[in-house]
């Protein structure tokens, strides 16, 4: 079988509004790269007529590859399958609703051959989104940044190319929480952006709902920072430092100020709610990562497949 050079990647759920207008920008981008060309199309479940739309792609065109998930498993883990069967020498990662436009692979490529092993793609402006995301986004980075044990550039989202030996890397790694730009920028190797506009979706509906991004946001900062156990003990001490205060404050008031309406039952009141939201604030950041660890242990499979159309797992490939 002809070895692919180029494997683009992409994730979908409920997009029969965009396979077609997609396939055909990124056919197009295909029919002119230098190389052959495969493309990977992850069905993450949906419940819609995108895995029939994607199986007449296969069927007609032999270079769309295809793999159905038995359910939805969200977009990081839809990645990390379609990482994990790819040929080609590359991988260019992208969405399915052309927020990513298809025709910036040219460029990815340019940088690849000047010896870029990964190439992400960073957002100049979030013109086109609303306040409330522009905010959070922002917010998140900047949060991020501060945390996590590794630089994540901001405004990066997944639309990037990786060079094979990255790939190699990241299908090694077992962890089932997969922030797929954390564990990216975690890996190291030479990497370089490109800037671009990004573009409205075609069609169709956000994917990601707010619970979703809030999720993916808890995962990447959970699986890329210890900082929030740290932050556990400091309320502790805080809540220690003010208890301390409260002491002599109230042996103020009683030898000075005897009438003072603040001694009794308010500052009890005060100090018990205090004391036990620190004690649930710190619970609840151990479970967030106990919770993981029990996922990790038991070690189920990140996804399970009910169909496949042409593909082959990566590590059966040599180059
Ligand atoms: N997606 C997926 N599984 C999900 C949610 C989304 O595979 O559970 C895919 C979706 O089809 C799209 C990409 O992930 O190709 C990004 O989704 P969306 O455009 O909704 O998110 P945003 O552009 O806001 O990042
Ligand atoms: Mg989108």
């Amino acid at each position: 079988m002809a070895r692919q050079i180029y494997s683009i990647v992409i994730p979908i759920y409920n997009e029969e509004e965009n396979i077609t207008e997609m396939y055909r920008r990124l056919s197009s981008v295909m029919d002119r790269l230098d190389g052959e060309a495969e493309l990977i199309l992850i069905d993450d479940g949906s419940r819609d007529r995108s895995l029939n739309m994607i199986r007449e792609l296969h069927h007609h065109d032999s270079r769309v590859h295809y793999l159905s998930f038995a359910r939805n498993f969200g977009h990081q883990i839809a990645v990390t399958a379609g990482l994990n069967f790819v040929q080609g020498k590359v991988a260019v990662v992208m969405d399915a609703d052309l927020q990513d436009p298809p025709e910036l692979i040219f460029d990815m490529i340019g940088k690849w051959r000047q010896g870029y092993q990964v190439v992400y793609a960073q957002r100049l402006s979030r013109k086109k989104e609303g306040w409330f995301k522009r905010f959070t986004a922002y917010a998140f980075y900047r949060i991020f940044r501060r945390l996590a044990d590794v630089d994540i550039p901001s405004d990066t989202g997944d639309f990037c190319l990786m060079d094979r030996q990255v790939v190699d890397v990241l299908n090694t790694m077992p962890e089932r929480n997969r922030y797929i730009r954390g564990l990216r920028a975690w890996v190291g190797f030479r990497q370089t952006a490109i800037h671009f506009e990004r573009d409205p979706r075609f069609a169709g509906e956000v994917k990601y709902t707010f619970g979703k991004s809030w999720a993916l946001a808890v995962d990447g900062i959970i699986s890329l920072s210890k900082v929030p156990l740290r932050v556990a003990t400091y309320l502790g001490l805080l809540s220690a430092a003010i208890a301390i205060l409260m002491i002599f404050l109230v042996l103020y008031w009683r030898f000075f100020d005897p009438a003072s309406p603040l001694i009794g039952y308010s500052l009890i009141t005060i100090a018990v709610f205090f004391i036990g939201s620190v004690q649930l604030v710190s619970i609840g950041i151990l479970g967030e990562y106990i919770g993981r660890i029990y996922e990790e242990v038991k070690g189920r499979p990140i996804y399970t497949l009910k169909e496949t159309g042409g593909v082959i797992k990566s590590s059966e490939i040599k180059y």
